[in-house]
């Protein structure tokens, strides 16, 4: 049997007046995703459990069938673990965002998506102004970077992750709580640095959001997690992703990553080539796990166009030719799902339970409807504890 999974991170949504009532899945043009809906079936699941703030780390270790209430410790443990950084059991890692912040006031978690090169070049200029024992600054993608401790002060911390208050004054989502002393420092020094700061005078002059400062959250300890084979027997695993949590996920499951060129967590991303990797994948692996974080990014700007766009070049490019090639197999089987949805309305992830639609060998559909929000909640397949979904699809067993 081969699997394929499709994530159109932040894809479900809210119907918006913008689209005529429709909401952006509902708008887009995704004759792939429908058949799928079609010939399968369509359902909901509950991938942030409650207590949990909803994110792709909590939601997607949830629909690969972890129990974040039994293996989540932090998000940024698990983008640790994409960079393969060595952690031993009382290491701390931070996400440390660049954002831009005007006049006190959360503009963008994003800093503008600044590049790679540039957010190198301010860290390492504030890790040396800093000089902090014990704390080593580590570049990711874009502005989602990390901060490691390695020391003996303890932490017991409340963070906000910065896409959480869009347009919201920064004083009330301060670290609080045991070291947010030290956090709150590094943030200051950060924004001292970074005034005047030589790449943010050429990002300003070039239309783009400046990286004001740093942003501190989603810590925890390095996770203890079971490999996928260990867990649903499932013998080869591959992710493709442009962000280092889902490589960090892939990692600590026992899955081998594949990268794409171009491939990025924007609307400018490769997605005809991310789908032929993820059809080429099949060949070699039983299961191919395949992410696309555009939709999610176009929702935090508010931008709907860019939404519905992204939602449809993924069904295009991504999700057909998938498609055909599991056709190619005598057994197979497709799951396509929003890890949450992040609504337009207020840039914010949401809670509400995931439509997913699965289709391939033994999965029977009863309605044949597109694939939709609406029509999977008039499915009578609701999956309380999302993380039972796996199972569910792996075994097309009865829920
Ligand atoms: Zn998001």
């Amino acid at each position: 049997m081969k699997y394929a999974i499709i994530i159109p991170d932040g894809a479900a949504d809210e119907p918006l007046a913008e689209l005529g009532g429709k909401t952006p899945i509902e708008a887009a043009h995704t004759p792939n995703m429908d058949r799928v809906a079609r010939e399968g079936r369509q359902g909901l699941a509950r991938t942030v459990p409650e207590g949990f703030e909803s994110g792709s780390d909590v939601a997607t270790m949830t629909l690969l069938g972890y129990d974040p209430r039994v293996y989540h410790t932090g998000r940024a443990p698990l983008e640790a673990a994409a960079q393969r950084i060595p952690l031993s059991p009382t290491d701390w890692v931070f996400r440390c965002n660049l954002v831009t912040v005007v006049d006190g006031v959360m503009k963008d978690h994003s800093a503008g998506g600044i590049s790679d090169a540039e957010a190198q070049r301010l860290l390492a200029d504030l890790s040396r102004a800093l000089d902090l024992p014990g704390f080593e600054f580590h570049n990711g993608v874009s502005y989602r970077n990390l901060l490691v401790y390695r020391g003996a002060e303890e932490f017991e911390l409340k963070t906000k992750p910065p896409h959480e208050f869009p347009e919201e004054p920064l004083t009330r989502y301060l670290p609080r709580g045991k070291g947010a002393e030290v956090l709150k420092a590094i943030m200051d020094r950060s924004r001292e640095l970074f005034e005047g700061h030589e790449i943010n005078e050429v990002r300003k002059q070039t239309g783009h959001n400046a990286a004001t400062q740093v942003w501190l959250w989603g810590q925890g300890h390095a996770p203890n997690i079971p490999t996928f084979q260990k867990r649903f027997g499932i013998k080869s695993g591959c992710m493709i992703t442009g962000v280092d949590l889902l490589r960090g996920l892939a990692v600590l499951l026992g899955w081998d990553v594949r990268e794409v060129e171009g491939m990025t967590s924007f609307h400018d991303t490769n997605y005809s080539g991310q789908g032929e990797a993820t059809a080429e994948m099949l060949d070699k692996y039983d299961l191919v796990f395949s992410h696309v974080e555009a939709p999610d990014e176009a929702s935090h700007q508010a931008d709907f166009k860019t939404k519905v766009e992204s939602i449809e070049h993924i069904d295009r490019y991504v999700v057909g030719p998938v498609l055909e090639k599991l056709r190619t197999f005598p057994e197979w089987r497709i799951l396509v799902m929003p890890d949450h949805p992040t609504n337009i309305a207020t840039r914010k992830h949401g809670y509400a339970p995931s439509p997913f639609a699965m289709a391939g060998t033994r999965v029977r559909g009863v309605v044949k409807s597109p694939y939709s929000e609406r029509n999977a909640a008039a499915s009578d397949l609701k999956i309380e504890r999302g993380h039972e979904l796996m199972e569910y699809f792996l075994r097309g067993g009865n829920l």
